[in-house]
């Protein structure tokens, strides 16, 4: 258990899971349970490389927890994907799940490796041997994988052929986050992005603002980062900085994210983009904005950065991204912090669209996906921010809270908490 306890995005998630749990009164048995995944699967991944040599990558899958329904979480690709990350990422997305109010467990898989130094080719065999040898464990009623950070709609369409080709049928239900063609859900791919905007858009309500009047900054040009640009800037908000692994811009009159979007489509990074000068990503999470959305990967606001930090609000797109340390400075100093579980449910709440749409052969439109995605975000949020004002706490704990009470009575009409 040591490997899977031992990092720190899962000891600070546990710290998180520990204080609401005991806040909401919830049986110390529950909490036992919820510290420990249901399974951890460890598989080693042979890919034969491009120039002939066999390299072996760690590959992971772990299972939290199945009371609510099937496990369900994303695939990250990334050369600091270890256990204890994947699973501290899996109970995440059983917290996130449960606030959702989506009838799914929590699960998620990783493989350590850089993508971006692998070929077309080397990263599909890659895929494939990676989803064979989870598939005893994967399926439309046991566990749905989808992309997180360095997979995509791609490498959702290699999942599912192999496992439909291991099964005998095509089994569309498998994966979410994938191509449209092939059973993907409209609005699937900006669904993230447009979740964090929503969010944004309630925050920024309970501080007299509209979001067409606000400021932002968004750290990672990605699935989640680009899409909430493109969304917040469509509102009119002024996007005032962005970056990625290029480094970061900045343009005090906001950036044209249209032409960046068509820019990034183009070159790949934001780097040079002649719409704004460049500036450092330490920078950009300490520009005096209103919102400071952080879209990439866990840990970037620490207690080394988090008194430069001049943003009023920060909507974590990504998973993880405030360590505890950083999280209490911000909430003595009154910066609301809109978590993870709920800032960027809308991934998911869209993968469970995407699910419900396969599962019954009929697809919805766009609109569709998007005005129910907005109710589960908004209903969300009024939910944490009730118990938020009750117990005059924190988001981070009002949001876990509300989690895990409704975990709670699941585990306890199951039978599975005493
Ligand atoms: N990877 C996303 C997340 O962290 C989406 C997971 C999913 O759609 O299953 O929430």
């Amino acid at each position: 258990m040591e490997a899977i306890t031992s990092g720190a995005l899962y000891q600070n998630t546990m710290k998180i899971v520990e204080d609401a749990g005991k806040l909401v009164s919830l049986s110390p048995n529950v909490i036992e349970r919820l510290r420990y995944p249901r399974r951890a699967l460890i598989v080693a991944v042979p890919v034969k490389m491009d120039d002939g040599r066999v390299k072996v990558f760690p590959g992971y899958r772990v299972q939290h927890n199945q009371t609510l329904g099937p496990f369900k979480g994303g695939i990250r690709y990334h050369h600091q994907v270890d256990l204890s990350e994947v699973a501290a990422l899996a109970s995440l997305m059983t917290f996130k799940n449960s606030l959702m109010g989506l009838p799914l467990g929590g699960a998620k898989g990783g493989v350590q490796v850089d993508p971006n130094k692998l070929s077309k080719a080397e990263i599909e065999n890659l895929t494939r041997r990676f989803t064979s040898e989870i598939s005893p464990f994967i399926g439309p009623d046991k566990d749905i994988p989808a992309p997180d950070v360095g997979t995509d709609s791609q490498t959702m369409a290699w999942m599912l052929d192999t496992f439909s080709l291991e099964s005998g049928f095509s089994q569309t239900g498998v994966v979410t986050g994938k191509p449209v063609e092939i059973g993907g859900s409209l609005g699937r791919e900006a669904a993230t992005g447009l979740g964090v905007i929503f969010a944004t858009e309630k925050a920024l309500e309970k501080m007299n603002k509209r979001i067409s009047e606000a400021t932002l900054a968004i750290q990672g040009f990605g699935k989640v980062g680009m899409f909430a640009a493109i969304e917040g800037y469509a509102k009119g908000a002024r996007v005032l900085a962005v970056s990625d692994v290029s480094g970061a811009l900045y343009n005090e009159r906001g950036l044209n994210i249209a032409e960046l979007v068509r820019y990034v489509k183009e070159k790949k990074v934001v780097k040079d983009f002649p719409g704004g000068q460049h500036i450092s990503n330490e920078e950009l999470l300490t520009l005096p904005v209103d919102v400071l959305a952080p879209c990439a990967l866990e840990g970037v606001i620490h207690k080394g950065n988090v008194h430069e930090v001049k943003a009023k609000i920060i909507v974590e797109g990504a998973n993880g991204p405030t360590t505890r340390e950083a999280d209490e400075i911000l909430h003595g100093a009154k910066v609301m912090v809109v978590p993870d579980i709920l800032a960027n449910g809308g991934g998911v709440v869209v993968s469970y669209f995407e699910w419900v749409q396969d599962i019954s052969w009929l697809f919805w439109n766009e609109d569709e996906v998007r005005n129910r995605l907005r109710e589960i975000i908004y209903k969300a949020f009024d939910k944490c921010w009730a118990f938020a004002e009750q117990e005059k706490v924190n988001m981070r704990t009002a949001a876990m809270g509300t989690s895990l009470l409704r975990l709670e009575r699941a585990m306890k009409l199951r039978g599975q908490a005493w």
